[in-house]
């Protein structure tokens, strides 16, 4: 395909583009600072946006009613994981009850594709994504989540109840 510019046609001047698109910008610029409420630009980190709930962001290790880890250590998440960036240990509990518990639990966030596979995997709701989204860090250690970050983080409060309670299952012969 050609295409045939005409000489001295106004198509072909620069300038009246170039000014166009500095009005705009000046319009712009003025409209938002006088209304900037309306603006649809956030002023991050300052303003931040809230996802719903069902939003899967960054992960959550579930606790029972006396805080421990709900997790039981059954590896059905990590084998799930399409990104290998689930690390368990495992370790049996002096609780003849609980057969296995996890003495290491670790995420690699920055590989994790957060495709949800290991919430929809795991057999206790042990492990959820839940609306945080931010995954700061300065080191590479800081996108390493262990059990402490992802169970007892500040933002949790102590700890997110797993829906899935032993004692009500035991009871109902489950
Ligand atoms: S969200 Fe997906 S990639 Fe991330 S840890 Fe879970 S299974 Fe792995
Ligand atoms: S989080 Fe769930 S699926 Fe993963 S090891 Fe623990 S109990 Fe098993």
């Amino acid at each position: 395909m050609s295409i045939v510019k005409k000489p001295g046609a106004i198509a072909n001047w620069y300038l009246p583009g170039i000014f166009a698109g500095m009005w705009f910008t000046l319009v712009t610029m003025i409209r938002n600072i006088f209304n900037q409420d309306k603006m649809i630009t956030k002023n991050y980190p300052e303003d931040k946006y809230e996802y719903s709930p069902r939003f899967k962001g960054n992960h959550v290790l579930t606790v029972k009613k006396d805080g421990s880890l709900r997790c039981t250590a059954c590896m059905l998440c990590a084998t799930a994981c399409p990104a290998d960036c689930i690390k368990i240990k495992a370790s049996e509990h002096e609780n003849p009850a609980v057969e296995k518990y996890p003495i290491s639990y670790e995420i690699d966030i920055l590989r994790c594709v957060y495709c949800g596979y290991c919430e929809e995997a795991c057999p206790v709701d042990a492990v959820r994504m839940g609306p945080e989204w931010q995954t700061p860090g300065l080191a590479g250690t800081n996108f390493s989540y262990d059990i402490q970050h992802l169970a007892y983080r500040a933002q949790l409060k102590g700890g997110v109840l797993s829906r899935v309670d032993d004692e009500e299952r035991h009871k109902a012969g489950i």
